[in-house]
Formats: C-alpha cells, sequence, structure tokens
C-alpha cells in the first residue's frame, strides 16, 4: 500500500470516530499521531441520530456499541469528505493472557465495507504475534515517517498514557480527564470533588459507562441521588497484577471483564467495606459481559453487597432507568443505616 504523501504544510487529516475503544485509548493516541504531524478529527458526541443510523447498519443483534461505532464513523465520512484516512485499530490482544472481543479483532474489515469510507488507518495490538511498536512502525511508515520518527512518537504517546492514568488513579473521572486531552489542558482535578453519603463501584466497558448519551447520563443520575461514583480506572495498578482464578481452576479470557474480575476480588476480600453497592451496565447482546454479570451477582450474595445489573440498547428509556436507580440507592441506603444501628445496638450489650 502506497503511503500517502502531502508537500508543503498541509497536514494528513485523520478522523477518530468517538465510540469504542475511544473511551480507553484516545490519550494514547492523540498523542501518538499528532508526534507524527497528522491533523486529528474528532467526531462529535453521541446523539440521537448518531444511534439511528448505526442501528441502520448494523444487523440487530449486533450490540448497541458496535451500532454507535458505525454511525459515529458515518457521520464523519459524511461531514468530512476530505479525510485522508478513518482511523481504526485492531486491537487483538495487549496482554500475552487475554484478548479483547472477537467484535475488536474484526473491526477494520468491517468498517471498510460502509459506503464511502477514506482508506483505513489501521493499528494492529496483538502482543501474543509482535510487540506493539512493531505496529506503531508500520503506521508512521503508511504515513511517510521513517522508523525512529515512529518510535519517538509512540514512546511520547506512552509517556502521556501513562500520566493520563496516573492522573485518573488520584480519583479523576474519565469524563473530566478525557475533555483535558481533547483540550490540550494539564491534569487538574476540578476544585470541587463530588462527596456523597454512599460509594458504589460503577462497571462495565468504558464505552458503556462513559457514553453519556446511550446510558442516559447515568453517572449524573446516581449524583444527584448524593453517591459518590468509583470506576475501576479510579483503582491500584496493584489490584490488577494477579490473575483470577475461577472455581479454582479456570481463568477468564477476556481483556477487560478479567479486570472487572479483579476489582471485584479486591471489593470482596480486602477492600471489603470500601463501598455501600456495585452496579454493572452491560449492552444487550454482549456475550462477554452477560457471562461475567452471573459469576460476579453470586458472588456478591456470598457477601450481602447490593447489586445491580443494568441492560442497555438503543430502546432504553430514561424515567425507567431512574425508578431503578433511586430503588436501589434507597434500599443501599437503608441497609447501609440498618447495619450502623445494629452494630452500635452490640457496642452497647457489650458495654
Ligand atoms: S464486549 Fe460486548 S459490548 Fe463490547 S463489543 Fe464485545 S459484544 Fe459488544
Amino acid at each position: 500500500m502506497e503511503p500517502i504523501e502531502k508537500k508543503g504544510t498541509k497536514k494528513i487529516r485523520v478522523g477518530i470516530p468517538r465510540a469504542l475503544h475511544f473511551y480507553r485509548y484516545f490519550p494514547f493516541w492523540k498523542k501518538f499521531l499528532e508526534e507524527l504531524d497528522v491533523e486529528i478529527i474528532l467526531s462529535p458526541p453521541t446523539n440521537k441520530k448518531i444511534v439511528e443510523e448505526g442501528v441502520t447498519h448494523g444487523f440487530g443483534e449486533l450490540c448497541i456499541p458496535v451500532k454507535i461505532y458505525y454511525g459515529q464513523v458515518l457521520k464523519l465520512v459524511r461531514e468530512y469528505p476530505n479525510l485522508d484516512y478513518i482511523f481504526v485499530p485492531r486491537y487483538v490482544a495487549e496482554v500475552k493472557e487475554a484478548y479483547f472481543c472477537p467484535k475488536f479483532l474484526s473491526l477494520p474489515d468491517v468498517i471498510k465495507i460502509l459506503p464511502k469510507v477514506p482508506k483505513i488507518l489501521n493499528f494492529e495490538v496483538n502482543v501474543k504475534e509482535f510487540p506493539i511498536a512493531t505496529s506503531a512502525i508500520e503506521l508512521g511508515k503508511e504515513l511517510g515517517k521513517n522508523q525512529n520518527q515512529a518510535l519517538n512518537a509512540y514512546r511520547e504517546a506512552q509517556k502521556y498514557f501513562d500520566e493520563y492514568h496516573k492522573f485518573l488513579r488520584e480519583g479523576a473521572s474519565v469524563n473530566h480527564a478525557l475533555r483535558l486531552v481533547e483540550r490540550n489542558r494539564p491534569f487538574t482535578l476540578p476544585k470541587k470533588k463530588h462527596k456523597g453519603d454512599l460509594k458504589i463501584l460503577l462497571l462495565g466497558h468504558s464505552y458503556n459507562i462513559f457514553d453519556t448519551f446511550i446510558n442516559l447520563d447515568f453517572q449524573k443520575k446516581l449524583r444527584d441521588q448524593g453517591v459518590e461514583v468509583i470506576t475501576i480506572e479510579n483503582l491500584p495498578e496493584s489490584l490488577f497484577k494477579e490473575p483470577v482464578i475461577i472455581n479454582k481452576r479456570l481463568r477468564n479470557y477476556w481483556r477487560h471483564e478479567e479486570e472487572i474480575m479483579q476489582a471485584i476480588r479486591y471489593f470482596l476480600t480486602k477492600g471489603r467495606g470500601e463501598i455501600d453497592g456495585v452496579i454493572f451496565l452491560i449492552s444487550f447482546a454482549c456475550g462477554p459481559d452477560s457471562l461475567i454479570s452471573e459469576l460476579i451477582m453470586r458472588d456478591m450474595k456470598v457477601v450481602g453487597l447490593p447489586f445491580l445489573e443494568i441492560t442497555m440498547d438503543e430502546h432504553s428509556g430514561s424515567a425507567g432507568l431512574l425508578t431503578r436507580v433511586e430503588s436501589f440507592v434507597e434500599m443501599v441506603r437503608r441497609k447501609k443505616k440498618k447495619l450502623g444501628l445494629d452494630s452500635k445496638k452490640k457496642e452497647t450489650i457489650k458495654i
């Protein structure tokens, strides 16, 4: 494939759909591509029209995040017909022990067949087969850069991505951090940190919990009920080192689901008492999530930690969701109060 050559000051224009792994890797992609002199065109936040268009092009049983991806690609293509490329990375495995969902493995091939899509700029992450640096060199070559330039860009991007993760572990929300990245602003925590009388761990794929259109601004609904929300991005790196062994012999081979199980293991053991409840947002028709959701539910029952699973699709309605959130939060609050009263009673008896 011949690289596109741009003479003079005109930069290569690359469109990035604001969907799927955007919510996980955008800071890395942005730094990496900008270091390679690329102009990034980001699609807008998800809206009704984007979802409708994605649904039209995605077949019925496809999960909603992938349909949104289609809609975001089509939006970019229509609004920016002069894009040189559209960035559609192929994430296969970023650690040796686990895979990404098959939907990610085939993404560049599927997107290629959508109407009027420009050339696909691929970036394949598959550490089972080759180091990520190899893909960085390949991508640089496609953009007309030499090996040194590509590797320097890759190192800079990795450094920036580490800073981004450190910021999240200090307590920043992903949406806040991504806004700063988009605006090229330094990583600073908001002056007022939201505190609540309840702390809830919100689980789910980043595209489910940080795309505020498709989840009907779920985190805001919780905050409005006086809940402090944490996500796995806020947890220390050390929790994600050891694999989770299910039933003493089985290992989870889905990358993100493994991270969710690792977080849960912490709150079932050392971190017990640090949270008041768990909510898991999953997409309709998501195989990997529905499997681990069952395992999590069983564990939660054993330790008596309130757990709510919410399945989302393009038909989810705000009123129904709010009712479920309100009743769950109310139940958690009552439970916490009762536990507090019970422990006080025990202390009184001891005296
Ligand atoms: S993990 Fe689930 S929600 Fe995500 S792309 Fe795969 S099927 Fe869809």
